[in-house]
């Protein structure tokens, strides 16, 4: 039952979070509900998520559209990448945007942003890992960007979020969480103007427990919630 793991998970968090000194409000979690039904997300809604995430600007805008109504008070996360003719359909549909990794990208966000006439909360993805298959920039790249896109109106830089590579043992992650958390310390330090490091976007169903000791602040997670997710049907 979708209720049963979603209780799981947060007692996971909570777990993790008394490990290492944190407190559990600091964490939030994001459903991950692509290729899933709406179904599975009312359940997921009524056993208490109010956020959700998706990867594809189609799939989130068919749900928004579907659900916005009845469920008004669900934040929509887009975690995949996007591509720059798409940002119009999300826009205004989305609490923050996770995937961002370059300026052409942030510029259509902000340019969208001002036509909506909103503030959009964005993320950098880092590809922390440096793996050839992933989005996100280098570690190193991270800061250049920040610093040519953070007077862009319209967008406002929350934090940092990365994909770490499935491992067999999530413990192989860890370097990889914290090294995203100094980053988002470094970068915190220098005060840009419209710059925050609240955010810390890391952590899936196989490594979320070591990414929140690490310091996640948002975990994304799917196959624990919702079960395996099925391309083929
Ligand atoms: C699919 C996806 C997740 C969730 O993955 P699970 O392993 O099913 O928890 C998290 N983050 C991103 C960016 C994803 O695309």
């Amino acid at each position: 039952m979708i209720k049963d793991n979603i209780q799981e998970v947060l007692d996971n968090i909570k777990a993790a979070c008394e490990r290492s000194g944190r407190n559990m409000d600091e964490v939030t979690l994001i459903s991950v509900s692509k290729t899933k039904p709406v179904e599975m997300l009312v359940e997921a809604y009524d056993a208490g998520s109010r956020n959700f995430g998706e990867n594809k600007v189609q799939e989130l805008c068919d749900k928004y559209e579907v659900m916005q109504d009845k469920y008004s008070d669900i934040n929509w996360h887009m975690i995949g990448h996007l591509q720059r003719n798409k940002v119009k359909y999300i826009a205004d549909k989305v609490c923050l945007i996770h995937s961002v990794d370059s300026y052409r990208l942030a510029e259509q966000i902000s340019s969208e942003a001002v036509k909506k006439n909103r503030v959009i909360d964005i993320l950098i993805e880092v590809n922390v890992a440096c793996e050839d298959t992933k989005f996100g920039v280098k570690v190193e790249d991270a800061l250049p960007l920040i610093q040519e896109i953070h007077n862009l109106p319209g967008i406002h830089i929350s934090g940092l979020m990365t994909i770490a590579p499935y491992v067999e043992n999530p413990e192989e992650n860890r370097p990889i969480f914290k090294k995203l958390k100094q980053l988002s310390i470094d970068i915190g330090s220098l005060n840009l103007d419209n710059v925050t490091m609240g955010v810390l976007s890391m952590g899936m169903t196989n490594d979320y427990t070591v990414a929140v000791e690490e310091g996640a602040t948002l975990v994304r997670v799917g196959t624990g919630i919702f079960g395996e997710r099925n391309y083929n049907i």
